[in-house]
């Protein structure tokens, strides 16, 4: 037996682990599973390698809380520890027996596969623990049992006893401010938390199931109790993807999202090991505009041991809203976000993600284009998110991302420009793509547009107006245009104005007449001659101003644009027969009424006659039923 004290240089090294080492207490339970799981591991690799005489048996890892004694004790029957190899690798604070293993094995591929690289690890115990002992007895025959106790203070205790069965027990006397640790069902919360992968299977009490006995007519259903095992040693990121089916990862996708609803459009399985380790399933969820983006979905693991769920800075941006897994021991952990997105590694993972990404959203465009068109509506968001904020995947995407109308055709972008480029460039060359938000609400303009033979696309997404913006600065002599963003003779200019039916006196005059009726507030009045067999009165909005202030409301753009008022042009068809009518009429107040009808009528024709101005356009109409 023998005491001492424990090699730090600070004083006492305690009352900080448990106040600043990790602001996340429950973190202690990762360490001590993540040292029994390194423990199994090393013993494996040296049995393999005839370093060790040990009968490897079942390998097995056991969490146990006893309530009496306020405990919560780890095992694991891996190598164990000497008294020796206490003194060295747990007294000797600083220095990590992980590394001296990795070293001495390095070439002996799964050394490698070691976890050790959490920071203080075994010692985050004292974060929830008042006490902490270890009983070990080494997988060499000959070194006796080893019991080691300490109490949170630099003083410990180190003796040989009687622990017969290989591995080691770490037992934590639980703190009083931390017996939230002896409730079983936060216990169960954490490791499925951090342990739900690890690559030994770990026992957590025990569970009732029902077995089938005997064999035929015999055979008959009995209950009894086995070790109730949390995890699953063999995730599906870890095989080999030839060995997998789709039905292997969707089943995967629900061991990782047991809550979700949702099934997932598809996968992508990462598998790298050249020139930095990685691997991974992501999968594409389906996105709808109008749904809560989530982000956090996409969890990292280091060999298997959970790390976050936050991925930001390690995989770009706009993948951040993929579900799945991702795994590497490239990626230096406990560093700062700052750090990280500046790490070399990391940055090769990143943009490395982003290719398979890419590579498997040509894949499944060529495979299949049908199904591919099926699913686009549900990924384009993270799609046009990517070609937005990354060159590369913008380049990437001109293969696949597409492009639909409002009839529901796909198209990419090459194929578009080929099949509206005749008909829709106007008298200065230019190409103008005709775009509606909604198809329900514009449908007198797409009406218009279509009557010309023209497209019109369908671009409902938050991103459009930015992807717009990219696409006319990467496009020369090429621009969009909302239908209802002026009459669509303006919007598409083919010839020089068609001559009007008023002369420029009467126009003179109709323009502030008009102007005196509507709300200034509102609407800019613009005459035009367009044929007579169309609406007098046609309500727009401006292009330039509309995109302007969706640009300022989804991020960039110009400030403050997003405070902006509605504001209409009113544009007014000179050439119209019922221009003729408001001129000849004498009487001031009929002249206004005759306006105003019209004008609510453009409004209403695009439901944007709303409250009382809706409600007595309609009492007018209803007595002029009743006048008539
Ligand atoms: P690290 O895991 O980074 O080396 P830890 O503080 O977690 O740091 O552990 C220190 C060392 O203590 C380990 O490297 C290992 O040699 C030893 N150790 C801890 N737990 C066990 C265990 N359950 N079985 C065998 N050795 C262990
Ligand atoms: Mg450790």
């Amino acid at each position: 037996m023998s005491q001492g004290k424990i090699n730090v240089t600070a004083d006492n090294i305690f009352p900080i682990i448990k106040k600043f080492l990790y602001s996340d207490h429950e973190i202690f339970l990762r360490e001590l599973i993540s040292n029994a799981v390194d423990a199994s591991i090393k013993l494996k690799t040296l049995s393999r390698l005839g370093e060790s005489k040990a009968e490897l048996g079942e390998l097995q890892i056991e969490v146990k809380i006893d309530k009496e004694a306020k405990t919560l004790t780890v095992s694991d029957n891996g190598l164990g520890m000497s008294t020796e190899e206490i003194e060295k690798y747990i007294n000797q604070l600083a220095f990590s027996g992980a590394e001296e293993f990795v070293k001495k094995y390095e070439d002996k591929s799964d050394a490698a596969a070691i976890i050790g690289h959490f920071g203080l690890g075994f010692y985050s115990a004292f974060m929830v623990a008042k006490k902490v002992e270890i009983f070990s007895k080494s997988h060499v025959e000959e070194a006796p049992a080893a019991h080691w106790s300490c109490e949170g203070d630099p003083e410990f205790l180190l003796e040989e006893t009687d622990k017969k069965e290989r591995g080691t027990d770490i037992v934590l006397h639980i703190a009083d401010d931390s017996t939230e640790f002896l409730e079983e069902s936060k216990i169960s919360g954490l490791l499925n938390k951090y342990c739900k992968f690890l690559p030994i299977p770990i026992k957590f009490g025990t569970k009732e199931v029902t077995v089938k006995e005997g064999e035929g007519d015999d055979a008959k259903e009995v209950k009894t109790t086995v070790d109730n095992i949390i995890n699953n040693p063999e995730p599906a990121w870890t095989k080999t993807p030839s060995t997998l089916e789709d039905k292997d990862y969707k089943a995967f996708y629900r061991e990782l999202y047991p809550h979700s609803f949702e099934e997932p459009l598809f996968h992508i399985h990462l598998n790298v090991d050249y020139p930095f380790n990685l691997t991974g399933v992501l999968f594409f969820p389906r996105i709808k505009p109008n749904m809560d983006l989530q982000k956090n979905k996409i969890q990292l693991y280091q060999n298997q041991v959970y790390v976050t769920d936050n991925l930001e800075g390690i995989v770009p941006d706009f993948l951040t809203l993929l579900h799945g897994v991702i795994d590497s021991k490239d990626i230096p952990l406990n560093v700062s976000r700052s750090y990280l997105q500046s790490d070399g590694a990391v940055k090769k993972i990143s943009s490395h993600i982003t290719k398979k990404v890419a590579d498997k959203l040509e894949e499944l465009f060529k495979k299949d284009r049908k199904d591919f068109e099926s699913k686009w509506d549900d990924i384009k968001m993270i799609i046009e998110y990517g070609m937005l904020s990354d060159e590369k995947f913008y380049d990437r995407a001109q293969k696949f991302a597409l492009y639909k109308n409002v009839k529901g055709e796909y198209f990419t972008f090459d194929e578009y420009k080929t099949k509206t480029k005749d008909l829709q460039t106007d008298k200065d060359d230019k190409h103008v793509m005709l775009y509606s938000s909604n198809a329900e609400s514009q449908h007198s303009f797409i009406a218009r547009a279509e009557a010309k033979g023209y497209d019109v696309l369908l671009m409902d997404s938050p991103l459009v107006s930015h992807l717009l913006q990219r696409l006319e600065t990467t496009n020369e002599k090429l621009s969009f245009a909302r239908v209802d963003s002026d009459h669509i003779d303006k919007l598409i200019k083919k010839e020089d104005d068609q001559p009007s039916k008023l002369t420029a006196e009467e126009i003179d005059k109709l323009k502030p007449i008009i102007e005196g009726t509507v709300e200034k507030s509102k609407f800019i009045v613009q005459m035009e001659n367009l044929s007579s067999d169309e609406s007098p009165f046609i309500i727009t909005v401006p292009e330039f101003m509309r995109r302007m202030k969706e640009m300022s409301l989804t991020g960039g753009g110009m400030m403050g644009m997003g405070e902006m008022p509605e504001m209409y042009n009113l544009v007014v068809n000179t050439n119209s027969d019922f221009m003729g009518k408001i001129l000849s009429e004498s009487d001031a107040d009929k002249q206004s009424a005759l306006i105003k009808e019209g004008t609510n009528l453009a409004l209403l024709s695009q439901n944007l006659l709303h409250g009382e101005a809706l409600t007595k356009f309609v009492e007018n109409a209803f007595n002029r039923l009743n006048d008539n």
